[in-house]
């Protein structure tokens, strides 16, 4: 714990940052009374508390949190206040109350579909119950609490809607499908169960929605001088183009916007996806589920991909050297193959490709382009707040070592979140946007990766190439995103 002078001198922050309250379940900093306010520059949560210096309640904050616990001592009706306005109420689900377990599956799954959520999710907390959480641009957030009765009756209800065979047992985890009809709409659901360690069951549900509409690649977000660059790549379309970030990152969208762009009625583009999340009419999709590792492999479905005809294809994922090879096979006949990878940065992914058995040649003669993409939560800017701290300094600095970033710089408003949020959003953010980093295979970039050591070689050899932070850079400098949010999705130089 901290003396009490150097308490003071701490600036406690007159709202909670959004990071600070996602650090601590709404439930468990009710419990204990406890108000996160911010992260510390040490990565330390700072809390407030009744009482600074009962060991117990900071361990249960430690372990909760995952993190060091820095406490300030804050009345209590302070931090009730605080709590009130800083975690939506929410209401308990009673058990034998108007909700049938029936009743109240149907009702998570609207709201999902209402909220654009991701998946749905009936989580087993502790001694406290359970949660229903929806996923919704990355951040869950906990729709209601309900009681480890109700969490089972849902768990079950699920499973049994999906008919997954065997599923009363369990001790062991279940994976199923459901298609529903919900007012109009067909949702598919891919149902993962679980069990916990102490013996309960979580469940979790990827919404799968119908097509509605593909963005044009011009309405995805991407920075219109890079766009142009990428734009004149497509027009060539008879190589490799490969896309990586993370899960979630939006690269799966991104790909099929650009395969959007060059489809044309009489070409066939066929896809190999683990599964298919997304149905696209004009794409012949092939789904592989995970865990399917019996009869239907993901390297039997590329196989059988690449011995029917095809115009283009979609991997879902390069995640190995047989798929690899194959990927450089496919664009070494002249028609264009996108593929997904996780990865880092575009130009660490062409040298992971070639540690995974690309030869090099082959690799230079088919690259098209390299793209490095993540989705950077968007400010609401009916409630930002225009507060620059330290945190948007850093952001400032960095740009000014960037010349393409000086027009932006000399303009800057730069915002931070609201996090008690206003009626538009979810704790002052809504949706998310794209940024890029795209590397084209320019003759430079081909006689880099012939002889290339690093990725950084590869790097220097395309002069228009602007690592990840640069995008990132603009949307802060422009008060799209806050400098937090960037920080957590992209490393400054
Ligand atoms: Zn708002």
């Amino acid at each position: 714990m901290l003396a009490p002078e150097r308490v003071t001198q701490l600036a406690i922050p007159s709202v909670s940052s959004p990071r600070a309250l996602a650090a601590i379940l709404p439930h468990v900093a009710r419990a204990n009374d406890a108000i996160p306010l911010e992260i510390l520059a040490n990565g330390s949560l700072l809390v407030g508390v009744v009482d600074p210096t009962n060991e117990a309640l900071l361990n249960a904050l430690r372990v909760a949190s995952h993190r060091e616990v820095t406490p300030v001592a804050f009345a209590l009706s302070e931090i009730l206040g605080r709590l009130a306005a800083s975690y939506p109420a929410r209401e308990a689900a009673a058990v034998g109350g108007a909700d049938s377990p029936e009743a109240l599956f149907l009702a998570a799954i609207r709201e999902g579909v209402r909220t654009h959520a991701s998946d749905v999710t009936f989580e087993h907390r502790g001694d406290e119950g359970g949660q229903i959480v929806m996923l919704i641009d990355g951040g869950a957030h906990v729709w209601r609490d309900i009681d480890e009765e109700t969490l089972l009756s849902l768990v079950r209800t699920g499973l049994n809607k999906a008919g997954v065979p065997g599923a009363h047992d369990e001790r062991v985890g279940h994976r199923g499908r459901l298609t529903l009809g919900l007012e109009g709409r067909t949702v598919t659901l891919r149902l993962t169960s679980t069990p916990t360690f102490d013996g309960h069951m979580m469940l979790s549900m990827r919404l799968i929605m119908p097509y509605e509409a593909l963005p044009h690649l011009e309405e995805i977000g991407m920075q219109k001088k890079m766009l142009d660059r990428y734009l004149r790549v497509l027009s060539r379309a008879n190589g490799l183009i490969v896309n990586s970030g993370p899960p979630g990152q939006g690269k799966t969208t991104f790909t099929f916007a650009s395969l959007q762009a060059i489809w044309r009625p009489h070409k066939i583009f066929r896809t190999v996806e683990c599964p298919v999340e997304m149905r696209v009419p004009f794409l012949s999709q092939n789904s592989v589920e995970d865990g399917d590792e019996g009869d239907w492999t993901y390297a039997k479905a590329i196989a059988h991909l690449l011995a029917i005809p095809s115009h283009g294809a979609f991997f879902g994922e390069m995640r190995d050297p047989y798929t690899v090879s194959q990927a450089v096979r496919f664009a070494l006949s002249g028609r264009p193959l996108f593929a997904t990878t996780h990865g880092n940065t575009a130009p660490q992914v062409l040298f992971r490709l070639l540690h995974e058995g690309a030869s090099r040649m082959n690799l230079a003669e088919v690259l098209l382009a390299s793209i490095s993409q993540r989705l950077v939560p968007q400010l609401c800017t009916r409630c930002r707040v225009a507060s620059p701290g330290a945190g948007a300094l850093a952001w400032m600095r960095a740009a000014v070592s960037c010349p393409s970033l000086h027009d932006t710089l000399d303009r800057a408003e730069i915002y931070v979140a609201n996090p008690n949020g206003c009626d538009a959003c979810l704790g002052g953010y809504r949706g998310r946007a794209p940024i890029f980093e795209l590397l084209v295979g320019t003759d430079g970039v081909k006689r880099a990766i012939l002889t290339a050591t690093s990725a950084a070689e590869i790097a220097a050899s395309d002069p228009d190439y602007e690592p990840l932070w640069v995008d990132a850079a603009r949307m802060v400098l422009t008060g799209k995103t806050s400098p937090e949010a960037a920080a957590d999705l992209v490393t400054l130089p």
